[in-house]
């Protein structure tokens, strides 16, 4: 089940209006991510209706249907008499096909069991540490005994989401400030641990995947996810896809500079977007404020918040308005239809998204803001983003809004 093709690029420029659009391979890659769609959305499903709402020739998903079959991704399931007395055989995802999926933070990884569904059958955090040979084996060994309490389960492989960049072929992490993981081999490792292929990527492309795969995105084509935690981290949904650049390097906003003379940061420079907008810097801020009790976690800094404390009050204050300024470069970049937020800002949304919304808003260079959305809990979405990397490598299913909005506007016409 390993794709034939870790680049997806150029098949989305397929015309699907073509006239013979099952002549090429092009065209049947696009006809199977319609199906694909299609069983996502509508499960479970009849061919015939797969057909109806794909607008493909029967013959065409049939031969799509008997492949996803052979492949596993998708069931038979019970037979439905119809009014007309037919029994036609339903399909679904294959819900015992999971995968093994791990997120990876700073101080602590979290372990979980996944299915095709988004569903998750377990979940486990695990300490990790700043020697990676230590913090991988812990990571291996919590898996090992996930797939082992699950063993009648069909495991398709393993999808880890990192706080750093990954390089999208060799897979080997590039970059990670805040995690010193470099010249470690975390997914040779883990596969021969395991015997299963691991896809790795960075915490907010797996976001954007989770929301892509599992969430609601069909009506953005140009979208930013911003993950504000310990760092500040992007992914960037250009037209449809999810942006990459060279070397997977795309969408580092968290280090571009903002202050020259701004607090040291872990990738080397000074006062970059990070250090300012990130829960780090507001705990910092926090803690100058107020050394005689300081705030360990962000939690902590929260519930003084909500207590009413003014030092704390002011330090998230002050974060909202750091986030603005960053957003302000981003909207003038990329100017997306929406901007999402991941990671420990959506704990505080309440209270900070009033004050990102009204600063952005005035510091538009024209127009209205996008829509700023939090996702909500952070962990979850990286744990079904890092499914999510699986399916999207393993299926050959390479989901976009593209196809979303396609599948979407037939089947909203078939539904009318
Ligand atoms: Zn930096």
């Amino acid at each position: 089940m390993q794709s034939k093709r870790s680049q997806p690029a150029g098949k989305r420029r397929f015309d699907l209006h073509a006239e013979d659009p099952a002549s090429s391979e092009l065209a049947r890659d696009i006809n199977r991510d319609i199906v694909l769609e299609l069983l996502r959305r509508r499960q479970p499903i009849a061919r015939v209706d797969l057909a109806r709402l794909s607008g493909l020739q029967r013959s065409t998903v049939s031969l799509i249907v008997e492949q996803l079959l052979r492949e596993r991704w998708i069931v038979e399931g019970a037979t439905v008499r119809t009014a007309r007395g037919r029994r036609p055989t339903m399909l679904s995802l294959n819900a015992d096909l999971v995968m093994l999926v791990a997120d990876v933070r700073p101080s602590h990884a979290v372990c979980a069991v996944v299915d095709l569904n988004g569903h998750f059958l377990a979940r486990q955090s695990v300490p990790v540490a700043s020697d990676a040979e230590i913090g991988v084996q812990r990571i291996a060994e919590t898996l090992g005994r996930m797939r082992d309490e699950f063993a009648r389960k069909s495991f398709e492989g393993v999808g880890i989401s990192m706080p750093g960049r990954v390089h999208p072929e060799s897979q080997q992490l590039l970059w990670a400030p805040n995690l010193r993981w470099h010249d470690y081999d975390i997914r040779a490792v883990l596969a021969d641990r395991l015997g299963l292929k691991v896809e790795m990527d960075n915490a907010a492309n797996a976001c954007m995947l989770s929301e892509l795969w599992f969430g609601r995105m069909e009506k953005y084509r140009n979208a930013v996810l911003v993950t504000i935690s310990e760092g500040v981290g992007a992914a960037v949904l250009a037209n449809g896809q999810l942006l990459l650049g060279k070397d997977g390097m795309a969408g580092e906003f968290g280090h571009i500079l903002i202050d020259p003379n701004g607090p040291q940061c872990n990738c080397g420079e000074r006062g970059c977007w990070e250090m300012f907008a990130s829960t780090r810097a507001v705990l910092r801020r926090y803690n100058e404020r107020a050394p005689e009790q300081p705030a360990i976690t962000f939690t902590h800094l929260m519930s003084f918040a909500d207590q009413g404390d003014p030092r704390a009050l002011a330090a998230l204050e002050e974060q909202a308005q750091w986030i603005a300024r960053g957003l302000r470069m981003i909207t003038a970049a990329l100017s997306p239809e929406t901007i999402l937020f991941a990671g420990d800002i959506t704990a505080c949304w309440e209270r900070s998204g009033p004050v990102v919304q009204r600063e952005l808003a005035a510091r538009m260079l024209m127009g209205t803001p996008p829509a700023l959305i939090p996702i909500g809990d952070g962990e979850m979405a990286r744990l079904r983003g890092a499914a999510a990397l699986v399916l999207q490598r393993h299926s050959n299913y390479h989901r976009s809004t593209t196809t979303a909005q396609r599948a979407g506007s037939r089947d909203m016409v078939a539904q009318a």
